[in-house]
């Protein structure tokens, strides 16, 4: 067996050996073998490339957003050879894919996120998978086939242009971007920004949300989502925004101004008034997508925290940093975080394949919050352990670290996951109330059923300077 494969003290244990026990009823035999052929593909071929894409990248803003590093396309091959492609779409939803479920692309997944190669080496990487996924759901023929196919062909790439600079963005019933019909067109104008893959010359497609009908009463029929071809005129790709000094280039998150575009109105996905629909369709899965490519991350940042605490060079106070006690605490709580995130991962991508994305509501949000809180705790003790070199370019832990802290952001910050699920849980509150009186009440016929007087058991009533009375 390889080094490269080595993941525990005794030797190697297969992915498909290592499912939580819960999951695997779900897991098909299919599936398992594909799931070490993930394995495989990721820790021998696409993390030993990253460091390749890395350089072949470039240097300065014009060539690194120019640039498409050869190695990506080989790694496409290779992929492609094993039947690693497309791994996303989930069978009971699609035709399209390659017929996993959620959950079986789910442990896929996490592997994906221990490398910057991997997901986009098998046509899995954002924004294209929640892009193909809106496509996929709610495209007509005419759009499949302009777009979709040449998608799944990992030919092209596509962004989701939702956010904007001038205005609160995470309440999506502010979008603004004008979108005006004029005979056979509508027309664009505005600005939009962070978004996601735009930097990529490969990225041909936008899909545009914006507000249609801005008189409407209705609040959540006032917007429209439409396909945007990236060389329509009257499109400038302002500036690249960085994420804590990390440019993510080629792919990039682009500050992108609309002015007088014009796009015929067959691009317009299911209908004005329909954008809400679309993105609560959308988000769903790109937001699961994300926590399971994190759980992969935290493995990932865990594996190097381990390297560094048995590095026997680096003896601090004259132990290795495995024989300081904090640092097995923080292995262990680490261990507990990431194995009870990925449960919640795969309870979720369960629920999705279940009913769907709506369905799994609750769990999606859930995961949506656990999931990057483990991930940074786990990076930032890792960065810990490593001293200095732990917040520069000689770990990849500075540029997790970076990536991580966008997840509280990207997809609805935090806080509104968190009021969401908090306002349902609290709906619950009169019924707990209910309940609760109701046992009291049972308790209290209980009482006298079986001759008791009601009395708290610790009663004691002591008098000062007398004998108190029990
Ligand atoms: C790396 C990265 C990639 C991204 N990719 C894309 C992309 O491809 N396409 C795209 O359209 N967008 C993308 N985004 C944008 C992202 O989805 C938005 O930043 C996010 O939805 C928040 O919107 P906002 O930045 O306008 O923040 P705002 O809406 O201005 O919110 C600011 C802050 O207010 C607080 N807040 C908001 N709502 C509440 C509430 N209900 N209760 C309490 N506090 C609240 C939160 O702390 C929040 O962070 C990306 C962002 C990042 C960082």
């Amino acid at each position: 067996m390889s080094a490269l494969m080595v993941n525990s003290e005794k030797g190697y244990i297969p992915a498909s050996e290592r499912i939580p026990v819960i999951a695997r009823p779900f897991v098909s035999e299919r599936a398992k073998k594909t799931l070490d052929l993930v394995e495989k593909f990721v820790e021998e071929e696409c993390i030993p490339a990253d460091t390749v894409y890395h350089q072949q990248i470039g240097v300065g803003v014009k060539e690194r957003f120019t640039s498409h590093p050869q190695i990506i396309e080989d790694l496409k091959a290779k992929a492609k050879k094993l039947g690693l492609w497309n791994l996303f779409l989930p069978k009971a939803h699609f035709s399209e894919g390659a017929g996993f479920s959620n959950l079986e692309y789910g442990l896929m997944a996490e592997y994906l996120g221990k490398s910057r190669t991997a997901p986009e080496a098998t046509n899995c990487a954002a924004p294209d998978t929640g892009n193909m996924e809106v496509l996929a759901k709610y495209g007509t023929a005419e759009q499949k086939k302009k777009w979709l196919e040449p998608l799944l062909d990992g030919k092209i790439r596509s962004a989701f242009l939702m956010t904007e600079p001038d205005i609160a963005s995470s309440d999506a019933t502010n979008i603004s971007l004008s979108m005006r019909q004029e005979g056979n067109e509508w027309v664009l104008n505005g600005s939009k920004w962070w978004s996601s893959g735009a930097g990529d010359i490969r990225c041909q497609i936008y899909i545009v949300m914006g507000k249609s009908d801005p008189n409407n009463p209705k609040p959540y029929k006032q917007q429209s989502v439409i396909l945007v071809p990236a060389d329509t005129p009257g499109i400038t790709i302002k500036r690249m925004l960085s994420v804590m000094g990390f440019d993510d280039a080629p792919h990039g998150h682009g500050h992108i101004v609309f002015n007088n575009v014009r796009v015929p109105v067959s691009n317009m996905v299911m209908g004005p008034g329909r954008g809400f629909e679309i993105i609560q369709g959308r988000l769903g899965p790109g937001r699961i997508h994300h926590a399971m490519r994190s759980v992969g991350a935290a493995e990932k940042a865990l594996e190097w925290m381990l390297a560094r605490m048995s590095d026997e060079r680096k003896k601090p106070f004259g132990k290795l940093l495995s024989e300081h006690g904090v640092m097995l605490d923080r292995v262990a709580r680490s261990r507990i975080d990431i194995d009870a995130a990925r449960l919640a991962v795969l309870n979720a991508a369960i629920k999705i394949d279940e009913t769907n994305a709506k369905g799994a509501l609750k769990e999606i949000a859930e995961v949506k919050v656990q999931v990057p809180e483990t991930l940074l705790k786990t990076i930032d003790w890792a960065m810990q352990a490593y001293g200095a070199a732990g917040v520069c370019q000689d770990t990849p832990l500075a540029n997790m670290y970076s990536i991580g802290r966008t997840m509280r952001i990207v997809d609805g910050p935090d806080e509104v996951h968190l009021l969401q699920l908090g306002r349902n849980e609290n709906k619950k509150g009169k019924a707990h109330k209910s309940r609760i009186e109701a046992q009291a009440a049972k308790s209290d016929e209980l009482l006298k059923q079986y001759g008791l007087e009601k009395k708290d058991v610790l009663q004691l009533n002591r008098v000062s300077g007398g004998k108190s009375k029990l």
